[in-house]
C-alpha cells in the first residue's frame, strides 16, 4: 500500500474497503495475471486496526496467491482444466500466516498449469503477459503472481519455486522474487508437483517487502514433517558488512549461450563491487552442466506419482463433463478424463516419470540422478568453503515471446538453467532487478547463499538493492 493511501486511511479519510474494491474493479484483465477474484474480504477490522494503531506485520499488504495454494473457499485450479472446479476446503499453512498477520488474498495468480513451464503458455486459463511489455510471457510457472506484483495490481504475492518459478519470471518481469531454502517455509496446502523440491516463496517490488512475508511465513510446521526452522539473524547488514563479504562468481555461468546484454549488464554490476572494495572470486561449480538433465529425470518421477490422484476418482472432473466424455468402464474414466484433463506438457511428464521409474530403468535413471543431484550439492558446499555469497544472471536470456520457445521443449527447458540447480542443491536464492535492456525488458540478478541463511541473504539484499539503479 502507498504511504499516502496508508495515511488517508489512518486519518479516517478512506476507508479500507473503498481501497480493496477500487484496486478490485481497476485489475487490467489484459495482462490476464488472475484466475479468480476475492469478493468477500472482511475489511473492517483492517481498517479499525490501522486507525487504532493496532497493525499487524502485514497489515492490509494485498496477495496475489498462486493458483496452487489453498485458501479456504476460493478455487484452488493449479492452471489446470482437470481441477477447474476444485475450492480449497483449507487454508495452507502460509495462508493462515498471512491471514492472521493481517494480509488479505485479493486474488488467485494465472500460473502454468500445475507449474510445469518457463512462459505461463500451459495455463488452462490463457497466457499472461508480460507488464513491461504485452507482447512477450512474464516467464513461469508464477507468471500470474509476479505479474500482479509488477503491474502494481497487488502489494506482493506467493509463487511456489521447484526449478525456477519465482525467480525466472521474477527475472522477466523486474521484480524482486526469493526461494527460500528448501523446508523453510510449510507446503501444507500447495499443490505438489515435485515434493522433494516445490518451496514457496515472497515476490514483492522491493527486498524489505519479500522480508517481511517471509518472516512471517517461515518456520517447522507440524503438518509438514519436512518443514524447518532457518537461522534467527538479528544483525541488521549494512555497505560496511557487505565489503568484506567474498562473492564467487561461477565460471560455468557466463558462457556463450548467455544473451550478450544479460552478461555485460551482470559483469558490469560485479566490477562495481569490485571498486567498492568487495572481494571477488571466481568459483566452479562444474556439476551444474548437468542439473537440468538431473531435474528433468527426478521431476518427471515425482510428478507420475504426485499426480496419480488425478484420477476422477478422488480428485478430477465435473459429473457433466463426465457425461460428455461418453464413461463405460473404469479403464475409460482414467484414460478419458486423464486424456482431457491434462495438457501436453503434463502429460509428456507423466510418460517420462513413469518411465524413468519402471523396472529396469529406475537404476540407469532415477538412481543416477540422484547421485548427481549430491555431487551438485557437493559443488556448493565446497564453493561455500571459500566464498560467503554467488552472484550469476537469473537466467541466460530475457523475456522472449509468445510461442517462441513452446514447440520446442528442450529450448523452453533451458531457461532455467541457472536456477535448477539451486533447487536440487536445497540453497535459498533471490532474484533483483538489475537493468533494463535497449529494447526495455529487465534483467535479473541472482544472489545465492548457503541452506538456512536465508534471513542473512535478505539482509544482505537489502544492501545490494540499494547499490542497483534499476530504472
Ligand atoms: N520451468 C520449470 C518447469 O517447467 C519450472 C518449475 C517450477 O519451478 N515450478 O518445470
Amino acid at each position: 500500500m502507498k504511504q499516502e493511501i496508508y495515511k488517508k486511511i489512518k486519518e479516517g479519510e478512506l476507508k479500507y474497503g473503498e481501497y480493496i474494491s477500487n484496486i478490485l474493479n481497476n485489475i487490467n484483465k489484459d495482462i490476464n495475471a488472475f484466475i479468480s477474484l476475492n469478493k468477500n474480504i472482511n475489511t473492517e477490522e483492517i481498517d479499525s486496526n490501522i486507525k487504532n494503531n493496532k497493525e499487524r506485520d502485514l497489515e492490509g499488504l494485498t496477495f496475489g496467491i498462486k493458483d496452487n495454494i489453498l485458501v479456504k473457499g476460493i478455487n484452488a485450479t493449479a492452471g489446470s482444466k482437470m481441477l477447474k472446479e476444485y475450492i480449497g476446503v483449507y487454508d495452507a499453512t502460509v495462508v493462515k500466516k498471512i491471514k492472521e498477520a493481517g494480509g488479505v488474498i485479493i486474488g488467485k495468480t494465472n500460473m502454468d498449469e500445475f507449474a510445469m513451464g518457463s512462459s505461463n503458455e500451459t495455463s488452462y486459463f490463457g497466457v499472461v503477459k508480460n507488464p513491461n511489455n504485452l507482447n512477450k510471457v512474464p516467464g513461469g510457472s508464477s507468471g500470474g503472481s509476479v505479474a500482479s506484483v509488477a503491474a502494481s495490481m497487488a502489494d506482493v504475492a506467493l509463487g511456489s519455486d521447484t526449478a525456477g518459478s519465482i525467480r525466472q519470471p521474477a527475472s522477466f518481469c523486474g521484480v524482486v522474487g526469493f526461494k527460500p531454502t528448501y523446508g523453510a517455509v510449510s507446503r501444507f496446502g500447495l499443490i505438489s508437483m515435485c515434493s522433494s523440491l516445490d518451496v514457496i516463496g515472497p515476490i514483492a517490488n522491493n527486498v524489505s517487502d519479500c522480508e517481511k512475508v517471509f518472516n512471517v511465513i517461515a518456520g517447522k510446521d507440524d503438518y509438514d514433517s519436512t518443514s524447518i526452522d532457518v537461522l534467527e539473524e538479528g544483525k541488521e547488514w549494512n555497505i560496511e558488512d557487505v565489503k568484506k563479504l567474498v562473492v564467487g562468481i561461477p565460471k560455468e555461468y557466463f558462457v556463450d549461450g548467455v544473451d550478450k546484454e544479460v552478461k555485460e549488464e551482470v559483469n558490469n554490476f560485479i566490477e562495481k563491487l569490485k571498486s567498492m572494495g568487495v572481494k571477488i572470486k571466481e568459483i566452479s561449480l562444474p556439476y551444474s552442466e548437468y542439473a537440468i538433465a538431473c531435474y528433468y529425470i527426478i521431476m518427471p518421477a515425482e510428478v507420475s506419482s504426485n499426480l496419480a490422484r488425478y484420477d476422477n476418482v478422488r480428485y478430477g472432473t465435473k459429473i457433466s463433463d463426465l457425461k460428455e466424455l461418453d464413461i463405460k468402464n473404469l479403464r475409460d474414466l482414467y484414460f478419458k478424463t486423464r486424456g482431457d484433463g491434462f495438457g501436453t506438457e503434463v502429460k509428456r511428464r507423466i510418460l517420462l516419470g513413469t518411465y524413468v521409474l519402471s523396472k529396469g530403468f529406475y537404476d540407469q535413471y532415477y538412481t543416477k540422478a540422484q547421485k548427481v543431484r549430491r555431487l551438485i550439492k557437493d559443488d556448493f558446499d565446497k564453493a561455500f568453503n571459500e566464498v560467503d555469497l554467488i552472484l550469476t544472471p537469473t537466467c541466460p536470456d530475457k523475456a522472449f515471446n509468445f510461442g517462441e520457445k513452446n514447440k520446442d521443449p528442450i529450448s523452453m527447458y533451458l531457461s532455467d538453467v541457472f536456477t535448477v540447480p539451486m533447487n536440487l542443491a536445497g540453497i535459498p536464492a533471490i532474484n533483483l532487478p538489475l537493468a533494463k535492456s535497449k529494447d526495455g525488458l529487465p534483467i535479473g540478478l541472482q544472489l545465492v547463499m548457503q541452506e538456512k541463511l536465508d534471513k542473512r541473504l535478505l539482509k544482505i539484499s537489502k544492501v545490494i538493492e540499494n547499490l542497483i539503479n534499476y530504472n
